[in-house]
């Protein structure tokens, strides 16, 4: 690290309620001598609802976030701060910053980030799908092959999967997962989160495209890993691993339990096959 470099920080702006800038933001974003935005005027607009005056706004987006690092490791070398914000939410996330961060990395400064919104954790926890493995899958790639094995690899994913979408392909999408993944897959897609029409659409894959109606505004998909393989034991898995126990000296109710928790399969239906035996 050098001493007396300043600091890259990636400042989380609101996703659509100006409530959610957090104060830290604000005074990042005040004492940064530097701010890399998307589009100086919507960050203008944000900035002064906030009452910061911007020392220097400069503009980082996805064509021009390369050709901006020289200029952002001089302001870091001279020791000030530079602070990176996008149109919405956590810079990085299917936004610039990604570059940045490696190159400040690269020439030795610090980075930190004043975290806040990002609509695919906020779409994550309210899916009420599993959030204890997941993977962020961003935009899918538009067309062609890339589409394809894009769709099979989802498919075949067994943490919950999140994706972003806009208005106009959020229906080409839905199908092509439901093709992929199947009608009964079950999902969730929101959209408008944080703002006065929130929604967050819950069910199967089917249902939820039978659901969505007009498209407005933009979307999260969230879609459940796939359980195939996670099927019961089968009838004969459960006699067998009985019998074994069994001949262990189980007692029939010890047996019972001792497979039920092993194999995940409710006591009453082992117990009905141990009768049986
Ligand atoms: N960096 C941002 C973040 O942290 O969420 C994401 C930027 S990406 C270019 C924009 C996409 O994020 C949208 O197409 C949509 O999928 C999602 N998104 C952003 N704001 C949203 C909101 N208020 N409601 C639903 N989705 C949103």
């Amino acid at each position: 690290r050098l001493v007396s470099g300043g600091t890259l920080w990636l400042v989380a702006t609101p996703i659509g309620n100006l409530g959610d800038l957090a104060p830290r933001a604000v005074a990042v974003l005040s004492a940064a001598a530097l701010v890399c935005c998307e589009d100086t005027r919507r960050t203008g607009r944000l900035l002064q609802h906030a009452g910061v005056r911007a020392q220097r706004l400069a503009v980082a987006n996805e064509h021009t976030e390369l050709s901006r690092i020289a200029e952002v490791l001089d302001v870091l070398a001279a020791g000030d701060d530079v602070a990176v914000v996008t149109d919405a939410g956590t810079p990085g996330i299917s936004d610039p910053g990604e570059r940045l961060v490696r190159a400040a990395l690269d020439a030795g400064f610090d980075v930190s980030a004043v975290p806040g919104p990002s609509a695919d954790v906020m779409a994550l926890v309210l899916s009420g799908l599993p959030t204890s493995r997941y993977v962020f899958e961003g935009f899918l790639p538009r067309s062609g092959r890339d589409r394809s094995a894009r769709l099979a690899e989802i498919a075949a994913e067994r943490r919950t999967v999140v994706l972003y979408e806009a208005p106009h392909r959020i229906r080409r999408t839905l199908d092509d997962l439901r093709e992929s993944c199947g009608d009964d897959r079950r999902a969730a897609v929101a959209r408008e989160l944080t703002k006065l029409h929130e929604e967050v659409l819950r069910g199967t894959l089917a249902e939820i495209a039978a659901a969505i109606g007009e498209p407005r505004g933009e979307y999260v998909v969230v879609l459940e890993g796939t359980t195939t393989g996670d099927e019961p034991a089968d009838d004969d898995a459960i006699r067998a691993a009985l019998r074994a126990e069994l001949a262990e000296g189980a007692t029939k109710k010890e047996a019972v339990a001792s497979v039920a928790s092993a194999l995940g399969t409710p006591k009453k239906r082992v117990y009905a096959l141990a009768i049986a035996l």
